[in-house]
This record gives C-alpha cells, sequence and structure tokens, in this order.
C-alpha cells in the first residue's frame, strides 16, 4: 500500500489557550511545533495565522512569519496555507496567504453550517480561489464537509480550475457537517473520482477509529489541534502526540510514513 502522508494542523481557528494550553499561536510557537511533527512523522503542514491578539486572521504579514520562522528552522514539510473562512471576509482577503507561493492551499468548494455560524463559500468565491491557486501553481486541497462539495469539485474539474489528481480532505464529525461513521466514510470515498487522493480529518470522539479505518483503505490522515483538543477522554492533546499515535498505529498496520518529498510525487506537487 502506498506510504501514509501525515498532515499536521496545529493551530486552526478556534482553539484558545483557554481551552488548550498546547495550541501554538505566535509565528515563532507554530513553527517550533510543526518542526517537532516533522520530526515524529508529519509531512504537510496545514497553517492557520493568528494576530498579536491570537485572533484569526488572514493579513499575510502573520503567515509570512510563521512560513520565516519555518524556514529558520530547516525543516523541509509541506508548507499549506488555509483559505479558510471563519477569519477573512472578501474574497482578496481570503486569498492573501496565496501571494506567499506556498506549494499547497486548502479549498473548501460549498458552504455548511458549524455549530454556531454559518461557514459560507459561494461559488464566486470557490472559482476565485481556485483561479489563483491555477494561476500560482498551488494545489488545492480540496475541503469536504459533506458529499455535495465533492460534486462541486468535479465541476471544477470540468471548468479547468482543477488539474489531476485531485486531492481531498474529508472533514468529518463537525456539528452541522457530515457525522463521522463507518458508513458515512465509505460513501464519500466511494463518490471521489478514479486517480483521488484522499485524506481525512475526523472531528471528535470517532477520530481514532475512523482514522484507523482511512489507514487501511488507503487514504491519508491530519491531525492536530485544530481538529481534536483531546488526546484521549480527559486528556488534552499535543500536536506532536498526536503525530506520534498515527505514526505508531499506521506502522503497526504495515504502512510506512511519507517524507516530505514522498508527499509532494504521490500529490503531484510543484
Ligand atoms: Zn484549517
Amino acid at each position: 500500500m502506498e506510504k501514509l502522508i501525515i498532515t499536521v494542523a496545529p493551530t486552526g481557528n478556534l482553539p484558545t489557550r483557554e481551552l488548550t494550553p498546547h495550541v501554538p499561536l505566535t509565528a515563532a510557537e507554530i513553527a517550533a511545533d510543526i518542526a517537532a511533527c516533522h520530526a515524529a512523522g508529519a509531512a504537510i503542514c496545514h497553517i492557520h495565522a493568528r494576530d498579536d491578539a491570537g485572533r484569526p486572521t488572514h493579513e499575510v504579514k502573520y503567515f509570512a512569519a510563521i512560513l520565516g520562522e519555518l524556514d529558520k528552522t530547516g525543516c523541509p514539510i509541506v508548507r499549506q496555507i488555509s483559505t479558510g473562512g471563519r477569519a477573512g471576509k472578501t474574497p482578496e482577503a481570503r486569498a492573501e496567504g496565496l501571494t506567499l507561493n506556498p506549494l499547497s492551499a486548502s479549498l473548501t468548494t460549498g458552504s455548511t453550517n458549524f455549530p454556531n455560524m454559518a461557514y459560507v463559500n459561494d461559488p464566486a468565491l470557490v472559482d476565485y480561489l481556485a483561479g489563483v491557486m491555477r494561476e500560482r501553481n498551488i494545489k488545492p486541497e480540496l475541503e469536504i464537509f459533506d458529499v455535495a462539495m465533492i460534486a462541486n469539485a468535479l465541476d471544477l474539474k470540468k471548468r479547468g480550475l482543477l488539474k489531476e489528481p485531485l486531492q481531498f480532505n474529508l472533514v468529518m464529525g463537525i456539528k452541522g457537517a457530515i457525522p463521522a461513521t463507518p458508513k458515512n466514510l465509505l460513501f464519500l470515498v466511494d463518490s471521489l473520482p478514479p486517480g483521488a487522493v484522499w485524506s481525512v480529518s475526523i472531528i471528535g470522539p470517532e477520530h481514532v477509529r475512523l482514522s484507523m479505518m482511512a489507514m487501511a483503505m488507503g487514504g491519508h490522515v491530519r491531525v492536530g489541534v485544530e481538529d481534536n483538543i483531546w488526546l484521549s477522554k480527559g486528556v488534552l492533546a499535543t500536536n506532536v502526540a498526536q503525530v506520534e499515535r498515527i505514526a505508531a498505529l499506521a506502522r503497526a498496520m504495515g504502512r510506512e510514513i511519507a517524507t516530505p518529498d514522498e508527499a509532494k510525487k504521490i500529490l503531484g506537487l510543484g
């Protein structure tokens, strides 16, 4: 079976210091945590930025600071910039981080509800972000919160906005989006086009079990404090502990861990 790509999502938009001491917030904290996660087996990092007060931001200077700190560590991990929408308002604001030309960026192909808000990605915004990524040769990781978003991605492909192989991340378990169940995972994977590369981000108590199911099916896995602040019941998670656990489970089931260079090959990056 193909080597496993582990992505770490260390920060996200929601975790705060009040919720967990283990969320990295400053550029230096995020870079140090990512480098440690790479040492534990992560090949890709999914980056959100926070401003000086720790609030989510799309301002390019904050993304640039994180990449700068990461470069200082010499860590070869693949950089993926989030265009996720809780922080920015206009399409241009959502795309600010893309001006840094990362190899990879996230692209959500539709709208959904989150527990306390609607997560709106209207068709014009999705087209705009996909177009900027195509111009800059940035590979979109398609963030899928429900099956309609797979159909939307296929429509983007049909209209020439995406290049193969398509890369999907199946985000399951957020209240308001597709629930994290084995049946739903099979359904989503079955709905992907031939040749697609896919991973899962499982939010909530099923995250270890369904991540293992994905690994057994040939999928890849994203972990990190963005998706789960709990390692197990009552135990707060560090990013490194989450990466270490997935790497150990993968080795136990006979899947080797991909390096950043191997991940680039699998995904057709750069
Ligand atoms: Zn994210």
